[in-house]
């Protein structure tokens, strides 16, 4: 008999392979006017789906970015921001 398979994730950082955006009701919202760059976000991310390493303002400051198609809308990265850059909003 063939087994059936299903993608369950065990382990934080797995989710390139378990597109989890669709599992949100809210999602981050990154203000980077006040982000000073610390990459605490990106740090507990469960997902890793915040990029540090891609984007500097015109200041050469580096920034996050998230990428929603993995952000499963768990918000630790808002309660890790030191400065409250990021807050979750509705996501429909
Ligand atoms: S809400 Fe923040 S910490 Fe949670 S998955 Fe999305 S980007 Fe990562
Ligand atoms: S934790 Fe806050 S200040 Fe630090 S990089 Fe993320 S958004 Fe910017």
């Amino acid at each position: 008999m063939k087994r059936k398979t299903i993608n369950l994730i065990t382990q934080p950082h797995t989710t390139l392979h378990n597109k989890t955006g669709p599992w949100r009701t809210e999602k981050p919202e990154t203000d980077l006017n006040t982000c000073i760059g610390c990459s605490f976000c990106s740090k507990i991310c469960p997902e890793g789906c915040i990029d540090m390493d891609n984007n500097r303002d015109f200041a050469g400051k580096i920034k996050p970015v998230t990428d929603l198609d993995y952000c499963k809308g768990c918000a630790l990265c808002v309660h890790e921001c030191p400065v409250k850059a990021i807050k979750m909003v509705k996501d429909y």
